[in-house]
């Protein structure tokens, strides 16, 4: 196995999408970077998620203007939506090949008042210069072949990539741009020393004179501050066995992102060869197999499309998103350590372009973001397991159960 380097400009500790933007910014810039990960490069969301690329948040723009001022929440959002052109930027100039396509995204409406919910936000997004278009229950066949939603609302600004081969790819482009790479090799600690630092690896020591912490929902004990702030939370996926394109594109005809509107909620996309069905979802608030994840989705997936109850599941995997406790991403320095945590599951363009931001702050070149001003704090006695989930989870199922009408 390879030792660390002895020194050099930055060390990366992550090898997902906010690791490797930064180093291939910072490379890119002249800097000697490398890239340390615990376990494989990409072992983390990165290459696990369901390539759904939005820019859009968590909170709605309702809510972040309740939780900061209007002019922040309106900086928040032109930021997410900018971090779909940053990605779709990147990938042309890297020449990415990841299917890449902006088909847009659907949020199909859960109960008639989310759907109310929509188009409230539809207009104060349009005063935005946001792009949506809201669809009546009676249109929404154009959309998804499902009676279970109230209608929805179309975003423009949004598409779907493969994400392992936008990870892959990465890759490629940063080891073109000089970075080093330390696979297997897990930070234990870092601590300044001097003008820079001193990460203490599985593989020896490095001296680097900036760190960027980039571990999100994989932040581990050996990084406390971090991981008191940002909640793991599982999300699980499935993918069905090659099936009839023809008759999975009748289900999503526009080949739109699909999201519902549920706490709780499910997602779900076409494959980008269009064979299988994705469908993913938080199924479970406390850590269960990939066989009873697989049960769960495949019982929720033939709700939305009964056609699909035959259907096999040929894959179904898992992998953690990460939270903080405000609901939207933070970009930081402590201690002087720079981090961008907590994508809040919507992480695939964000974290890409919170990654680039970070390499041009270290650069000088720029590189400011509203989500430093967004707050990033933690509740007496958290340490990073987040025992409260299933409780929340069970609430939100209750909630969302209760804004269904009854038939
Ligand atoms: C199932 C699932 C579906 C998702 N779907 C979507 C989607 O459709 N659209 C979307 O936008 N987002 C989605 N997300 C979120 C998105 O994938 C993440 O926001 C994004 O990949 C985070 O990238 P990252 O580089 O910050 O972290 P990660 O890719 O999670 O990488 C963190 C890395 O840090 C490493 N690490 C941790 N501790 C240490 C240490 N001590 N030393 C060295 N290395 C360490 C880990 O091994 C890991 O590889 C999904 C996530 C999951 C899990």
């Amino acid at each position: 196995m390879e030792p660390v380097p002895g020194a050099c400009d930055v060390a990366i500790i992550g090898s997902g999408y906010t690791g490797l933007s930064a180093a291939h910014r910072l490379a890119s810039g002249g800097l000697s970077v490398v890239v340390i990960d615990a376990d494989d490069l990409g072992f983390g969301a990165s290459t696990r998620n369901g390539g759904m690329v939005s820019g859009t948040l968590k909170l709605s723009h309702k809510e972040l203007c309740a939780a900061y001022d209007r002019d922040t929440a309106n900086a928040l959002f032109q930021e997410a939506q900018d971090s779909v052109l940053f990605l779709e930027q990147s990938i042309a100039e890297k020449g990415i090949a990841c299917d890449y396509e902006r088909m847009g995204m659907y949020f199909a409406a859960y109960a008639p008042k989310h759907y109310d919910g929509l188009a409230r936000e539809a207009e104060e997004l349009a005063a935005l210069g946001v792009e949506t278009k809201m669809v009546p229950a009676t249109e929404q066949h154009r959309e998804l072949a499902s009676g279970i939603y109230y209608g929805g609302r179309t975003t423009t600004m949004a598409g779907g990539l493969h994400p392992a081969k936008y990870h892959a790819g990465l890759v490629a482009a940063c080891r073109a741009a000089g970075v080093s790479f330390r696979s297997r090799c897990r930070v234990r600690r870092t601590y300044r020393q001097g003008a820079g630092y001193t990460v203490d690896t599985d593989r020896g020591s490095v001296q680097a004179g900036q760190v960027v912490v980039a571990t999100n929902a994989y932040t581990d004990p050996g990084m406390p501050w971090f991981r008191r702030r940002v909640i793991p939370i599982g999300s699980y996926i499935i993918a069905t066995e090659q099936m009839d394109p023809a008759e999975l594109r009748a289900l999503i005809p526009a080949a739109r992102m699909i999201q519902d509107t549920k706490r709780n909620l499910f997602y779900y996309r076409l494959s980008p060869d269009g064979t299988r069905m994705i469908f993913g979802g938080r199924t479970s608030f406390r850590p269960i197999s990939t066989n009873e994840s697989a049960a769960r989705l495949h019982a929720a997936m033939s709700t939305v499309f009964p056609s699909l109850a035959k259907a096999r599941v040929a894959h179904s995997w898992t992998g953690s998103v990460a939270f903080t406790f405000q609901k939207v991403p933070h970009v930081g320095q402590h201690e002087g350590i720079h981090f961008a945590l907590g994508c809040c599951g919507q992480g695939v363009a964000l974290m890409s372009y919170f990654g680039d931001r970070i390499g041009r702050r270290i650069l000088g070149q720029g590189g400011d973001t509203a989500f430093a001003r967004t707050r990033f704090t933690t509740i007496p006695g958290y340490q990073g397991h987040p025992w409260f989930l299933p409780v929340v989870g069970e609430f939100y199922r209750l909630l969302d159960w209760l804004e269904r009408p009854k038939s």
